[in-house]
């Protein structure tokens, strides 16, 4: 097993264009968000660069697609390569995104699981009929060059999510990471150089004007991307022009409801990881917590007194439980939220100022005291900051987790399963959970309603319809 070692870190990572592996004069510094400190370069794709991948993916597209064989052998074969080099890419996952090693080290794994799964999956045909004498086929066909464009909170889990299916329909990719943790994906780029035929698969680096020139590209036909709802949305405006196919995975402001017949000590850990895992940088982290007035105190208390035990440090250290935020932008965008909630009365139970530097540290903060109309409840947060607002009555919990143009996902908490299930489908969320939160399934597909996304993801047959479209072919007697 490899360890870093100061050539990585002075290593400029290539792009995979073609089948080669392309470094550039032009690169891109990236930072280990726990010490501030350069731990490689990227290779930038320009123009010319993002060209010759989408012509690489447009000539490989034929035979790609003809050979359903060859796609599920090849989906195996990364599978493997995933796996065996599953503890370096968590290691750099680790160092480029903060998230401590002990949360990135399935993340090597679920993709190469995600290609395992799609490799075995088999569309299932629809029997052709006959009507009015013509016989009718209705088929699968893919789009041809699909683009992913990933963010940075979950560099490789992402990434795999959205080019498993599009190569397993038989369609080519080219995909880009984010500026922010782009090694993890080149350094998988040059791990599957070998794996995939040229040109099927593309990895091209750079920040948005990147994403932007790929998603442009006429002969791109369906993109696929996760990351802010303000991208998204130039990402659909850009998309109309050719009517090019979208999955989009945007953010989200995800409402926990928490009724008074819990147990708060025991709902609180739970709570407590669903809302500050990876520091807050999930689609689906709890970002506003309503509880019910009978435990709302002492909630807020047991949620308080977890977050100060919380060991937050430099995720390569073993007994780190919170990394540090992945961006400067990000942390200095989590420091202003909460400081807007204290100068408008908010009380501040834990955390609430950043760590002393180096490295982008911010403690899991409990804020109380504000409700909507203030920002760090009706703005996504992407941090550990979380708002806990009492409620009286149920439907209006219910009324204030909906009164957001977010759908991703909501949950309730209770003692009491049965109360529970005729109020979680009044929740207007892609995802809704019984005390439970946050929390994917294999086989069920996962997307948002409202502002949150277009389309579902994952869940095999769910996610894999979002890659063909359909073809309907009619015969009739000469
Ligand atoms: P954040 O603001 O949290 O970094 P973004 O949604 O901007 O999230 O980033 C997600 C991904 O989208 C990144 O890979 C980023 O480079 C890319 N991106 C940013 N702007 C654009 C754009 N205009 N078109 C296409 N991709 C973009």
């Amino acid at each position: 097993e490899k360890t870093f070692s100061i050539l990585d870190l002075m290593k400029t990572y290539p792009l995979l264009i073609d089948g080669e592996l392309v470094v550039t004069a032009t690169t891109d510094a990236v930072f280990d968000p726990a010490t501030e400190q350069v731990v490689g370069h990227a290779s930038r794709a320009d123009a010319a660069l993002i060209d010759r991948a989408v012509s690489a993916a447009l000539r490989a597209f034929p035979a790609w697609s003809a050979d359903t064989a060859l796609r599920q052998r090849t989906l195996r074969a990364a599978a493997v390569v995933l796996r065996e080099h599953a503890s370096e890419i968590s290691r750099l996952i680790t160092l480029e995104q903060g998230r401590p090693l002990k949360n990135t080290a399935a993340e090597p794994l679920n993709a190469a699981a995600t290609l395992e799964q799609f490799a075995d999956y088999a569309p299932e045909a629809a029997a052709p009929f006959e009507e009015g004498g013509k016989q009718i086929r209705i088929i699968r066909k893919p789009f041809g060059v699909v683009a992913a464009i990933t963010p940075w909170n979950v560099p490789v889990g992402i990434l795999f999510t959205k080019i498993t299916p599009a190569l397993r329909a038989g369609n080519t990719v080219v995909a880009k990471p984010s500026e922010h943790t782009p090694l993890s994906t080149l350094r998988i780029a040059e791990l599957l150089r070998d794996v995939f035929p040229p040109g099927v698969l593309n990895i091209v680096a750079g920040a948005g004007e990147v994403g932007a020139a790929i998603a442009r590209d006429p002969r791109v036909g369906k993109i696929t991307f996760t990351g802010s709802v303000a991208t998204g949305r130039r990402i659909f405006e850009t998309a109309a022009r050719d009517i090019k196919r979208l999955t989009l995975e945007l953010g989200g402001n995800d409402a926990a409801i928490v009724l008074d017949d819990v147990d708060p000590e025991t709902v609180a850990e739970k709570l407590f990881w669903v809302a500050f895992r990876n520091s807050g940088q999930v689609c689906f982290a709890v970002k506003r917590l309503f509880v019910q007035r009978g435990v709302f105190d002492a909630i807020v208390d047991a949620l308080a007194r977890r977050a100060e035990r919380t060991r937050v440090g430099n995720g390569l250290e073993a007994d780190t439980e919170l990394g540090p935020l992945t961006s400067r932008t990000q942390y200095e965008r989590v420091a202003e939220l909460v400081d807007d909630a204290r100068a408008h009365g908010a009380r501040i139970h834990s955390g609430g100022a950043p760590l002393e530097g180096p490295g982008w540290f911010y403690p899991p903060t409990i804020v109380s005291g504000i409700g909507p109309g203030s920002r760090l409840v009706d703005e996504e947060q992407f941090g550990p900051a979380l708002p806990v607002i009492p409620f009286d009555d149920v439907e209006e919990a219910i009324a204030l987790a909906n009164a957001t143009p977010f759908g991703l996902g909501a949950s309730i908490w209770t003692g009491n399963v049965e109360r529970a299930l005729p109020l979680i489908e009044q929740l207007d969320a892609g995802m809704v959970w019984i005390n439970r939160h946050a929390e994917g399934s294999k086989q069920a597909p996962k997307g948002g309603h409202k502002s949150s996304g277009l389309g579902v993801e994952g869940g095999g047959a769910w996610g894999y319809e979002h890659y063909v479209q359909v073809q309907v072919v009619s015969v009739a007697a000469p």
